[in-house]
């Protein structure tokens, strides 16, 4: 099957983090002649923005990135060409797969044998230390793009490419079982909805949603949340959990706030053998816990970084069989500068997902 590429398409570039972004109509494709072994050209359907990408646009984590950079680890589209000499290639031409964060692993550490492949030394992030999916053409490795289910439409799977697999993971590994509490700050956002919806529909657990406004608290509610408090309105935050949770607090807190307040009150609200998880990824936040009762109670602190293959794909199974779905909102690739306006200004509900066709 040949499909034919093009030499050129459309691009969004971080070129400096105090320049506005750079809008190309003729960024250079790579051609399937030059994909090494291994490697996959992708077609994009679309992608989703998640405040990663933000941050490598700021320039403002503690982690070098390429510059130029085409931005983005949310993609969803169809493998348009394979590196000659790829070896047991586990995809094929014009299967729909998606490029998350994690673009690829050596597969060989010992980090990556445990199947923690994030951390793999040689770990290579898409939209960050090598070009994502803001661009119509994604170049992206076989071992590591996540098949797509069938039933699962592209502009859905986007956001659960990172915001799904990040909450699901946690969760994986929150020690909880079927019936515990779990309380989710931010439960109305971008994460905080699709853990809300994996918590209920792949956990069994229960949750206790925190956000404010009535319009989050009536999404928090329909997607399965039991209790809702608004951070605005309660007098006492850590109280008004404990109260929520029959007075003990809640087995499990899944926190990504940008301040550290929140993970230090978590420790306050979560019941004797708790977890505390750990998933956003502000800058400069510390987590200042009082080791004395994070000791007595023996709390759990659970740093959860994105997924590995095995968790992406669970996601996006659990994703397809139709109980968890993304709130989004389309928009064009153009719309990129005006998406990270919003993000800065915390005027974005749910995801935003870029068309690229
Ligand atoms: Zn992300
Ligand atoms: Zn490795």
């Amino acid at each position: 099957m040949s499909i034919s590429i093009p030499k050129t398409q459309k691009a969004a570039l971080v070129v400096s983090s105090d320049s506005p972004i750079l809008f190309k109509n003729d960024h250079p494709v790579k051609q399937p002649e030059e994909l090494a072994p291994g490697e996959c050209l992708v077609k994009m359907h679309c992608t989703g923005v998640c405040h990663t990408d933000l941050h490598a646009r700021l320039g403002d984590w503690p982690l070098p990135h390429k510059l130029p950079l085409v931005g983005g680890h949310e993609g969803v589209g169809e493998v348009v060409a394979i590196g000659a000499n790829t070896i047991d290639c586990p995809v094929k031409i014009g299967d729909r797969v998606g490029v998350k964060w994690l673009a690829d692993s050596c597969l060989q550490c010992e980090q990556c044998r445990k199947g923690l492949e994030q951390c793999c030394a040689k770990a290579k992030l898409s939209g960050y230390t090598v070009d994502g999916t803001f661009s119509q053409y994604v170049v992206s490795y076989v071992a590591h793009v996540t098949p797509i289910p069938e039933n699962l439409d592209s502009q859905e799977a986007a956001s659960f490419l990172c915001a799904g697999v990040t909450v699901y993971r946690a969760l994986k590994y929150s020690q909880t079982k079927p019936g515990d509490w779990v309380v989710l700050p931010g439960a109305g956002g971008g994460l905080g909805h699709l853990a809300i919806q994996y918590a209920v529909h792949a956990f069994g657990l229960r949750v206790v949603a925190i956000d404010t406004g009535a319009e989050k608290k009536e999404l928090c509610l329909s997607l399965g949340a039991e209790k809702w408090i608004d951070f605005r309105e309660t007098k006492d935050l850590v109280k008004d959990i404990k109260n929520a949770t029959g007075g003990e607090g809640p087995h499990a807190a899944l926190v990504s706030a940008a301040s550290g307040t929140a993970y230090e009150q978590a420790v306050d609200y979560l019941r004797p053998g708790g977890s505390l998880l750990a998933v956003g990824l502000p800058g400069q936040a510390q987590i200042s816990a009082s080791v004395f009762w994070t000791v007595v109670k023996s709390i759990n602190i659970i740093g959860s970084y994105v997924g590995n293959r095995q968790d992406a794909h669970e996601a996006l199974n659990i994703a397809s069989m139709g109980k968890i779905h993304c709130h989004y909102v389309s928009k064009p690739l153009s719309a990129l500068s005006e998406v990270y306006e919003g993000m800065q200004q915390g005027t974005v509900a749910g995801r935003v997902v870029l068309k690229m066709d």
